[in-house]
């Protein structure tokens, strides 16, 4: 696999960089989710299978489905899913 900076994969976008707060980004997206209602969690996606809480496509939900809503983990690498399909488009 190609490697950017560091030890991340070049696909990976860099969304935090040197000086930011995570937490801060973290609070800023949860502003964004309710001011323009983003749609983004497994609860919104058509590969949702409800009755067991898990993916049909197999990735794990966990993360994504965790409170509080947050894009970032606690390294400050990207916390959602590029599989994400919307109910209903
Ligand atoms: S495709 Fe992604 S967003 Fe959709 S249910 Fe699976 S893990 Fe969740």
């Amino acid at each position: 696999m190609s490697r950017g900076l560091g030890n991340r994969p070049v696909f990976q976008p860099q969304l935090v960089h040197a000086g930011e707060d995570v937490a801060g980004l973290n609070e800023q997206f949860r502003g964004d989710v309710a001011a323009f209602r983003l749609q983004f969690r497994c609860s919104d996606c058509v590969y949702f299978w409800r009755s067991k809480s898990a993916c049909t496509l197999g990735w794990p939900v966990d993360q994504l489905n965790a409170d509080p809503i947050h894009i970032l983990d606690a390294k400050g690498e990207p916390a959602f899913c590029k599989a994400f399909e919307p109910e209903g488009s």
